[in-house]
């Protein structure tokens, strides 16, 4: 795969397309720094004509029984494990991450993914509302009609499948805006739903910049809904564009989410779930581990075996399957993550771990940022409060649960927390007091396609997965059926 630069088609309206000018964007391996292929830049005629596809789709889509739409995942979901291997090799060429992750997770997660939305939009109701015996009142799911998915790129195919599968199921026809560096895992979804017999025009791909092919996307007036997750910022300009129109949106932004170890969490427990928490997708997780709180009785035992469990962590050429952790996805990332480093040991932070740029034969040319570990941290440093998106974390201590609480709640975001105890009743309270869409007890990251996933403050609103996302992607009708053929008297008849 990649022995020469491939060069790429996006899918609207069942074909295979280049932008109509013709350009095209450079797609970079970020482990090697290489170019590996090129995509249409598509620009807003390209949206036009993916929207209007959506349109004239959309009835036949919504026409289909449950059970049809049902079959169509989940033939999807078998040719995506079909061609596991390839799959996970370009989302592992075009992001960075280990073969072995988007081997064994990201991949199979998508497949799994829509196996769920295949059986649970079948389990979907409406109501019936008890008004009295003289009509039927009900209460219908529709779908929305054409929605709009804008994704990010830090797991490239499992973002766009968490929306997919929802709106597929729930009746709606897409337009995705996959995110501009790491596309190729979307188109190849797009050709494989065409081969698993979704029809012309349900699934449209358009390749291009965000604030060009986003930005048209979102003001578009035959889009009902924005489906984006991203970062806040990008989140905010959306909510503003799209208010023009009062289109729904739903947001799944950024976290800088807390991992609280009271005095008595079993520490190795806690140190096993701070890695996973802290470096899975090597940092780059928008429910990443990042502002530590450790109970200042266990600080010094939590602060010794973290530092080294990070030290062990195997960084290097992400198509080696014991490498663990790959490259962060983009140069200006890098470059952006080392500026955070350098101003936190400028703002006195302590550096325990990491704040050199790697510079071993595998990876020299690539993108690398090396496990990267601040102690005595305190809650008002930029780095305790601004989302960083890579292998660094931050540790500071605390004396009291409340104080532990008060810190965890000072921050614009609302997206996750943990909390390390053996006390679960006391988790339990202390997770109820955390502003935050989740809170585990003695994990962290752990999601599951059952489980409701999104955050509040600036983390965003709305939920993906479980089955309230089925809520999301469709618009409640009430219909009244009069049975008596007549108006309802008592309040009618104070008119006359
Ligand atoms: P981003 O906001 O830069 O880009 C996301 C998508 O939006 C891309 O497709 C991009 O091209 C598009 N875009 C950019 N500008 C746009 C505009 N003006 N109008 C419309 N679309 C535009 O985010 P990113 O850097 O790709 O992703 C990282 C961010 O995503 C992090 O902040 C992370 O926390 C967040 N994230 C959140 C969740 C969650 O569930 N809450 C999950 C994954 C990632």
């Amino acid at each position: 795969m990649f022995t020469q630069i491939e060069e790429y088609k996006t899918v609207i309206d069942g074909e295979k397309v280049n932008a109509s000018t013709g350009e095209t964007m450079d797609i970079v391996n970020p482990a090697n720094g290489l170019v590996i292929a090129k995509v249409p830049k598509c620009g807003i005629s390209e949206v036009n004509s993916a929207v209007a596809a959506a349109v004239k789709a959309a009835p036949g889509w919504a026409a289909k029984t449950v059970g049809e739409r049902s079959k169509i995942l989940l033939k999807l979901s078998q040719l995506i494990m079909a061609n596991l291997e390839e799959l996970a090799k370009l989302e592992t060429m075009e992001h960075g991450s280990p073969i072995r992750k988007t081997m064994n997770f990201d991949i199979p997660l998508c497949a799994e993914q829509l196996e769920y939305f295949a059986g649970v939009g079948r389990a979907m109701k409406g109501e019936t509302l008890p008004v009295g015996p003289w009509c039927a009142s009900m209460a219908v799911r529709e779908p929305l009609g054409v929605v709009g998915l804008i994704t990010p790129w830090n797991f490239p195919a499992l973002m766009v499948v968490w929306k997919l599968g929802a709106a597929l199921i729930t009746g709606n026809t897409v337009v995705i805006k996959p995110p501009s560096i790491t596309p190729l895992t979307t188109i190849r979804l797009a050709e494989l739903a065409l081969e698993a017999g979704a029809p012309a025009g349900v699934i449209n791909v358009v390749t291009g910049p965000g604030d060009i092919v986003g930005e048209a996307l979102v003001q578009h007036p035959d889009v009902a809904k924005i489906g984006f997750t991203g970062d806040t910022a990008t989140g905010k300009r959306i909510m503003s564009l799209a208010s023009n129109s009062v289109k729904q949106v739903g947001l799944e932004l950024g976290g800088k989410n807390a991992f609280i170890v009271l005095s008595d969490a079993d520490v190795d427990a806690a140190v096993e779930g701070a890695i996973f928490g802290a470096y899975f997708n090597t940092g780059q997780v928008c429910a990443a581990a990042s502002r530590f709180f450790i109970h200042e009785s266990l600080y010094g035992q939590f602060e010794e075996k973290y530092v080294k469990a990070s030290m062990s962590l195997k960084y290097g050429d992400p198509m080696d399957m014991a490498t663990v952790l790959g490259p962060v996805a983009y140069a200006a990332h890098r470059d952006r993550i080392e500026e955070y480093v350098a101003r936190a040991k400028e703002a006195g932070a302590v550096l325990l771990l990491g704040g050199e740029r790697p510079n071993t034969p595998d990876t020299k040319d690539g993108f690398f940022v090396a496990p990267t570990v601040f102690g005595n941290c305190s809650n008002d440093m930029e780095i305790m409060r601004d989302e960083i998106f890579g292998p660094v974390t931050a540790l500071c201590k605390f004396k009291t649960n409340d104080e532990a609480i008060a810190l965890a709640n000072d921050t614009r975001f609302g997206l996750c927390a943990s909390i390390w105890t053996r006390d679960l009743r006391m988790g339990l309270q202390l997770a109820s007091q955390i502003h935050a869409g989740t809170v585990w007890v003695n994990e962290h990251l752990i999601i599951f396609c059952e489980t409701p996933w999104g955050g509040c403050k600036e983390s965003g609103w709305g939920k993906d997965l479980s089955t309230m996302v089925l809520d999301e992607y469709t618009k409640i009708k009430h219909i009244y059926l009069d049975l008596i053929g007549q108006p309802v008297k008592p309040w009618y008849a104070i008119l006359k």
